[in-house]
């Protein structure tokens, strides 16, 4: 007779646990949601410096939400077992860096560091939001990540770009030396919901002038490009990017959408889809402003199988609806 088998019960796998520093960012916010979704429980870590607590005030109350309101430059120190860190926290505007260069800077050495740190005593998982402008202004176009990048490193921006340089060699160092698991994402430029309506980016500036029937401010001649790519596309080929298990996954990855538009013709479409009066006036396009930005995403699309699926039109219809509320409110 066969042995008898014991039934056996398959025991549901552990919740895990993501700290999102910068989670109650525009970006980082959205992350939050597609983690709690998929079942984590989540820890936001976010100082408020550019941050929102009405970006998550949806969340409060839930008991796999918690906030803690902490600069990520100081030392972090969680009791929890972590499985994951995203470290998203970091001033992203170009005027939001302009008037915070010093925390700008802490954020990516200090704050990265810190955030690294967590990671490798909770044996977690580590990813860095890096960015487009590690590029500088591209000597290169499109832009791969094998491209080193044409950086003014005492000009207005050189305090994002190299912290974020800084950021991203520091975690290949924690890569190397201490074996941690590490991504990294370099962000090209992005839109939708919860972005800060005066944050000085070109999306939030020209809708809200749309909307308003105020004149629309191009900088420059507004031949200068740059290619958008709605939140929902980007937080799907992050944690796409998280999760890849793949032994080049170490290695830095673009993620945004290749359609390149200039900044001409990107003031035409938000006229067109907020049906607006405004006009077009030019005003002087600031020090060092990239001439040209598009990513190269072949690697995203090999490794993680991943492209954007949201057209601009199709992705500035929330966009739009959701500065449309925050003027009414105002
Ligand atoms: N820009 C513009 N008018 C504005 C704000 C921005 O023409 O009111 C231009 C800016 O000069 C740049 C592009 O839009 O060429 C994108 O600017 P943003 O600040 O969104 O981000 P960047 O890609 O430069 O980091």
């Amino acid at each position: 007779m066969p042995p008898k088998k014991t039934p056996t019960r398959s025991r549901p796998a552990p919740q895990p646990v993501s700290v999102v520093t910068g989670g109650a960012g525009f970006l980082g916010s959205h992350l939050c949601d597609l983690l709690l979704a998929r079942g984590h429980r989540v820890i936001v870590i976010d100082n408020l410096i550019t941050g929102s607590t009405d970006n998550v005030a949806h969340l409060a109350g839930r008991p796999d939400f918690r906030f803690i309101k902490q600069d990520v430059t100081e030392h972090l120190y969680l009791e929890d077992p972590v499985d994951y860190v995203w470290h998203f926290a970091s001033p992203a505007s170009p005027i939001d860096y302009l008037e915070l260069p010093i925390q700008t800077l802490k954020v990516g050495s200090l704050g990265t560091h810190k955030a690294l740190g967590l990671a490798k005593s909770k044996g977690a998982r580590f990813l860095l939001t890096s960015t487009s402008e590690i590029y500088g202004d591209p000597l290169v176009h499109p832009q791969t990540e094998a491209y080193w990048g044409n950086v003014n490193t005492i000009g207005p921006r050189g305090c994002y770009d190299e912290s974020k340089r800084f950021a991203e060699a520091l975690t290949m160092a924690y890569h190397r030396e201490h074996g941690i698991p590490t991504r990294l994402v370099r962000i090209f430029n992005t839109y939708g919901p919860r972005m800060r309506l005066h944050d000085g980016r070109v999306v939030p500036a020209f809708v809200s002038q749309a909307i308003s029937n105020k004149p629309i401010t191009v900088f420059g001649d507004g031949l200068q490009t740059r290619s958008f790519c709605h939140v929902s596309d980007l937080i799907d080929g992050i944690t796409r990017l998280m999760f890849c298990d793949h032994e080049s996954a170490a290695l830095p990855v673009n993620i945004g959408n290749p359609q390149e538009l200039t900044m001409l013709e990107f003031a035409r479409e938000i006229i067109r889809a907020t049906g607006s009066k405004s006009r077009i006036v030019f005003r002087p396009l600031p020090q060092d402003d990239p001439k040209q930005r598009r990513p190269d995403i072949s690697r995203a699309e090999e490794l993680l199988k991943w492209r954007p699926k949201v057209s601009l039109a199709e992705g500035l219809v929330p966009t739009i609806a959701y500065f449309r509320a925050r003027l009414a409110l105002k």
